[in-house]
């Protein structure tokens, strides 16, 4: 390996270190690929189903066990562009700042724009202790109880 090749991995990893958000396209614009890809392979089985049955009715053979296994690896294809879909699906979802209103890509744990920790009913300690300050008596209203000389 040349000295030029090193720095050339050695910037693909710095980019990919920083890039995070980028790569993360990158791996959408993937998986929007695979669906078409599958698709179109749907489509080809589909297809190929349809020859087979005409073919199969020409020469007067028996179509059943090529629709049998043409079902099956349609179906296959079908499972996968369904996974597919709903990874799509789910990148998709936006999680709303509830500080500024930011849309945030649904993995994000603080907002992108003010930095405001998203999720927040996983915190919800932050409530309570302010209400408890609130029992505490103001000065001038001591309970009569501490007033009275005990008998
Ligand atoms: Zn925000």
């Amino acid at each position: 390996m040349s000295m030029f090749d090193d720095m050339i991995v050695n910037a693909k990893s710095a980019a990919n270190a920083v890039g995070k958000k980028a790569s993360k396209l990158v791996d959408l614009s993937k998986l929007r690929i695979s669906a078409a890809d599958l698709n179109g392979e749907i489509n080809r089985k589909f297809q190929s189903l349809g020859r087979s049955v005409y073919d199969a009715h020409k020469t007067g053979s028996d179509p059943a066990e090529k629709i049998v296994s043409s079902s099956a690896e349609i179906d296959e294809l079908m499972e996968q562009l369904e996974a597919i879909n709903m990874q799509l699906v789910a990148a998709h979802a936006k999680v709303v700042c509830g500080y500024c209103g930011e849309e945030n890509s649904q993995d994000a744990i603080f907002c992108s724009k003010c930095g405001h920790r998203l999720f927040e009913d996983k915190s919800e300690n932050a409530a309570p202790e302010e209400a408890g300050q609130k029992e505490e008596p103001a000065p001038g209203a001591e309970k009569p109880d501490e007033k009275t000389p005990e008998k």
